[in-house]
């Protein structure tokens, strides 16, 4: 049965883990509420025709480009180690990225014990590396002309070097903590990954497509918005396009007058890139007070 069988748009994401949370959350924010009973495989979205389908990170791929799911919300890292196994057995590895989201950022890394002295790409040939990602990580030593040999672990991965299993790990990686920890360096990033949402190949029926056409813009919005921080000061009327041309991705301001005052306005305006400490103080430097920077919550247009 394929997910075409039906007029609900059914979306696969992570069941619990580093992905589940940030993907229910962009979901409740473009306004669907969600039916969420614990160990259900489907979720249902009362007030649109959307169906959740709960389930691990490494079957969503796989979901989507069987036509099992319509879409998906899936890493990066995940989605191509997946897509490279296919084309290997020359299942369907076919999908298309709709969004790329800005959660889930991680990089795939080759990480050796602290005490190996690193020399270099091609002091890695030869070496034995504990991994959940071998065709990626395999694309990479062609890439480089080097060989590895590969053992293969769904977890724990960082713990193979000292227990004798391999020389080396390749995972994923956010902050290292987890590499220092296990007494690990990293030593060469393979892969840059976020999470995307994808769509399987083909079209969909009219009326998921008009779902999907309700949607997307709500996703882009959630998106937009939370990059986006809306920032009211007051600033000295003479500097204004100083103070205007010191604010990042910002658009039109908004000046204002402001009660009894004729040298100083009133500045309200939308940035669209992250908003620095070092910023407001050098709009503090120009005479600008009252700088206040406010979260937003949805934006469109
Ligand atoms: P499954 O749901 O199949 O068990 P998983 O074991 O990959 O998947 P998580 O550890 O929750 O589950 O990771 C899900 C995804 O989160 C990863 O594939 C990756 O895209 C992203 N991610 C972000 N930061 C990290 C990190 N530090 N370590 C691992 N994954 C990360």
């Amino acid at each position: 049965m394929t997910s075409n069988d039906t007029k609900r748009l059914r979306i696969a994401i992570q069941k619990s883990g580093r992905l589940s949370d940030e993907s229910q959350g962009l979901f409740k924010k473009c306004g669907m509420k969600i039916n969420l009973a614990d160990r259900r495989l489907i979720a249902h979205v009362a007030n649109m025709p959307i169906d959740l389908m709960l389930v691990r990170s490494s079957d969503i791929p796989g979901l989507v480009m069987d036509g099992v799911c319509d879409l998906g919300i899936v890493g990066d890292n995940t989605l191509e180690e997946h897509a490279l196994e296919r084309q290997l057995t020359g299942e369907n590895s076919k999908y298309e990225k709709i969004s790329s989201l800005n959660f889930g950022a991680c990089r795939l890394s080759i990480a050796l014990p602290e005490e190996v002295e690193y020399e270099g790409i091609q002091s890695l040939d030869g070496l034995r590396l504990a991994t959940t990602y071998p065709r990626l990580l395999n694309r990479f030593a062609s890439a480089n002309n080097i060989k590895f040999e590969f053992c293969k672990l769904n977890g724990s991965v960082e713990v193979a070097p000292r227990v004798g299993l391999a020389d080396g790990i390749c995972d994923l990686v956010s902050t290292g903590t987890t590499l220092e920890a296990n007494g690990l360096k990293e030593v060469e990033v393979i892969y840059q990954s976020k999470a995307a949402l994808i769509k399987g190949e083909g079209p969909l029926n009219a009326v998921k497509q008009q779902t999907l056409d309700t949607l997307l813009p709500r996703i882009k919005g959630v998106l937009k918005a939370r990059e986006s921080k809306y920032i009211m000061l007051h600033a000295p009327k003479d500097r204004l396009n100083e103070v205007v041309a010191l604010m990042p991705g910002s658009e039109t301001p908004t000046v204002l007058p402001l009660a009894e005052r004729d040298d100083r306005v009133a500045i309200h305006m939308v940035s669209t890139e992250t908003f620095f400490w070092e910023t407001m103080e050098e709009l503090k430097n120009l005479g600008c007070n009252s700088i206040l920077v406010m979260p937003i919550e949805k934006m469109m247009g």
